[in-house]
């Protein structure tokens, strides 16, 4: 098949780690690599944010990356480039009039939209994947949230206007269906983990315990209430990973942030915070911790429990989101509830005391990291887009 990806703002070729950079880039790569490895014709259509991006590119994973003029050629947060999407679609419209994919898979609400637009015009049938909520995003941010004021009716549209919603996991489905969305148009098919990358491997021993944190710095990964927690876990050592690279740290406002929380909770000296890390060192980091948290308040996914789990380590997780369906609680991990510091201390207690506990859920938690491998989920996703192709009655809109 000729599939068209879009990703307005998660460039696959996006240094992770930063504000607007995580999952998303990952997925789209990994996904887009493993559907060219199946023999599929592969493009990914994503925002052009510096002058000195090539039009287009071809990618380690074989497919091409097309970088779409909208907006200044400059990095913009994602949360104000909706104005933009207009010119976004144009451009579609005008490459696929050209030449039209077979199937469209759209990534985030704004690509949804723009895509969605420019494929009526060429009659070619859209799947959606979310990534993330408007309106679980409103719930758990409130008045924080910086969202374009349109985006729960966008999205509640897409629901009902694109071929497939393709959500990440089962907890998705149940916000969709609040959403008005008819539940035969929901395929769940989770996010993946480089399985090849990501592997068990052997780390020596160290003192004094040692829990990790991996993701972006954002106040809603909640890095704070594992901070907090340290009280309740004297000599345990906090090490988090993510945001800008080391010597740009201090200039960080989140790290500030949780600098301070960590000073007031008299657990400063007992927090490392490295900076973003390049995703090949990711297994090392992984490997040297006795259990990695992932306590988010609210999580669409979670590609970072998983590659834990393939990694062999035990996972403390919230019950929110994504961690419902891929830890397993007794068996590769712990799940407790979201912003709740004294569940996480009492947890991570428990479990940093019980080596032979940690030993047998990271052993059962690569052998569940194996059903994210991406040549399955790559699979699966190209299964859901022929059936699309297969079934296409989308009817030319005339422009
Ligand atoms: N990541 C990384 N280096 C960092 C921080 C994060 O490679 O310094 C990767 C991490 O391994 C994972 C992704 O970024 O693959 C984060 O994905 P997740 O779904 O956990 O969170 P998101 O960023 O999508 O909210």
């Amino acid at each position: 098949m000729r599939i068209a990806m879009v990703s307005e703002h998660a460039s696959p070729l996006a240094t992770l780690g930063g504000v607007d950079a995580g999952g998303q880039n990952v997925h789209v790569d990994a996904l887009a690599t493993g559907l060219t490895a199946r023999g599929n014709d592969v493009v990914v259509y994503t925002r052009r944010d510096s002058p000195r991006l090539p039009d287009r590119v071809t990618t380690p994973g074989g497919y091409t990356v097309e970088h779409v003029p909208a907006g200044p050629p400059s990095e913009v947060p994602k949360d104000e480039l909706w104005p933009f999407m207009g010119d976004f679609a144009a451009y579609l419209a005008q490459r696929w009039g050209e030449n039209p994919p077979d199937v469209v898979h759209a990534h985030f609400w704004m690509s949804g939209a723009a895509a969605t637009w420019a494929a009526r015009r060429v009659g070619v049938p859209v799947a959606q994947t979310f990534h993330a909520l408007g309106v679980v995003k409103r719930r758990h941010q409130g008045v924080a949230d910086t969202s374009p004021a349109d985006r729960i009716e966008v999205e509640a549209e897409l629901c009902r206007s694109v071929d497939l919603v393709v959500a990440t996991c089962t907890d998705e489905v149940r916000e969709l269906v609040a959403l008005g969305i008819d539940p035969a148009h929901v395929r769940v098919v989770p996010c993946g983990v480089d399985t090849t990358l990501f592997r068990p491997r052997h780390a020596a021993p160290h003192h004094p315990p040692r829990i990790l944190s991996v993701g972006r710095l954002v106040e809603r990964k909640g890095v704070a209430d594992v901070v907090a927690a340290l009280v309740g876990l004297p000599e345990v050592e906090l090490h988090v990973v993510g945001g800008p690279s080391q010597d740009a740290l201090d200039l960080d406002p989140e790290v500030e942030r949780l600098r301070a929380i960590a000073d007031e909770h008299g657990v400063g000296d007992r927090v490392v915070f490295h900076g973003g890390i390049a995703r090949e060192q990711m297994p090392e980091i992984f490997a040297a911790a006795d259990v990695v948290v992932a306590t988010p308040w609210y999580e669409p996914f979670g590609i970072v429990p998983v590659e834990a789990m393939a990694c062999g380590r035990p996972v403390v997780g919230t019950a929110v989101g994504g961690l419902l369906d891929t830890v397993e609680p007794g068996v590769t991990g712990e799940l407790v509830p979201p912003r709740d510091p004294a569940a996480l201390a009492r947890v991570l207690g428990e479990l940093l005391a019980d080596p032979e506990r940690r030993a047998a859920y990271g052993k059962a938690g690569a052998k569940r990291a194996a059903a994210y491998a991406w040549d399955d989920v790559a699979k699966r996703t190209e299964d859901a887009l022929r059936d699309l192709v297969l079934a296409d009655h989308s009817e030319v809109v005339p422009r």
